[in-house]
């Protein structure tokens, strides 16, 4: 059983974002729980929450398919002192508007090292930035992304979000988050078979296939090992429809929530159509 869905709106409530996927038919989605772009945020009212988990049971969605992304502001491996420390204020408060709606997931990306640290420091301070938050909070699971790679950005390799959780202490409440397009901008081609099967080999060799709870489904508008991060529609783009059908169909990517980050807003309904048709 697949659950595919896109990256929905919060506009006027967290509450909404449950409408906003029943409208393109999404079995499961990816919503922030603040605006994205600030530092701060209004704290969540009794009423969005009580709101939120009305509309989570009358639309009939489980916990485990939504996915929350946090800020893009937030850097866990901050080289400098008081920079980091705003990321991890920040990403507690994230975590803690997941446990107030009763969420179960917060996807993030790991980190920059900004050309001022070791890029293996780099990686021990984003695990003790996640151990930091998980000793403060109970039942959200830390779903690290695999990124592009662009510029100084972390976890564009499976060895770097393996050394991450290496050094998380409580290991039932890590998981990653594979983005196809990352994936294939990083330099691992899942266009083919042969090339699909072994990174999903290596994956599971460097870091667990036990550790993947999402997917991103993007195709790229740039070519193999660019390591630019600029997404396209599916089957647009210089990964094509093939990675995707070997997806659709691999029981590896069962009941895990896997979402659309696509640029084409007006076309998610039919891309999760797509997607669907796909299975054999
Ligand atoms: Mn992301
Ligand atoms: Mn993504
Ligand atoms: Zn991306």
């Amino acid at each position: 059983m697949k659950y595919i869905g896109a990256h929905v709106s919060i506009s006027g409530g967290v509450e909404n974002a449950f409408q906003n996927a029943e409208s393109i038919g999404a079995k499961s989605f990816a919503m922030f729980t603040r605006n994205q772009r600030q530092w701060v945020s209004k704290p969540l009212t009794d009423k969005n929450i009580t709101k939120f988990k009305k509309n989570c049971t009358k639309g009939g969605y489980d916990s485990k398919h939504i996915l929350p992304h946090d800020s893009y502001l937030i850097n866990l491996g901050h080289p400098e002192k008081e920079s980091l420390k705003k990321s991890r204020i920040a990403f507690l408060d994230e975590m803690q508007r997941c446990e107030q709606l009763g969420l179960r997931y917060l996807n993030f990306h790991p980190g920059s090292h900004l050309n001022k640290i070791d890029p293996g420091y780099c990686l021990e301070r984003i695990a003790e930035s996640i151990n930091l938050v998980l000793e403060q909070t109970k039942g959200i699971t830390a779903v690290i992304e695999n990124t592009a790679g662009q510029g100084t950005n972390m976890g564009f390799r499976f060895e770097h979000l393996a050394r991450i959780i290496e050094n998380v202490r409580d290991k039932t409440r890590i998981g990653v988050c594979l983005d196809t397009c990352h994936t294939y901008s990083a330099g691992y081609d899942i266009k083919t078979v042969k090339g699909f099967e072994n990174t999903l080999q290596e994956f599971d060799n460097l870091v667990g296939i036990k550790y993947l709870k999402a997917m991103h489904l993007n195709d790229s508008k740039k070519p193999f090992g660019s390591r630019v991060d600029r997404h396209e529609s599916i089957g647009k783009g210089s990964l094509g429809i093939e990675p995707f059908k070997l997806i659709m169909n691999d029981k590896r990517f069962d009941y895990i929530p896997m979402v659309l980050e696509t640029p084409d807003q007006s076309i998610w309904k039919k891309e999760i159509r797509l997607l669907y048709s796909l299975i054999k």
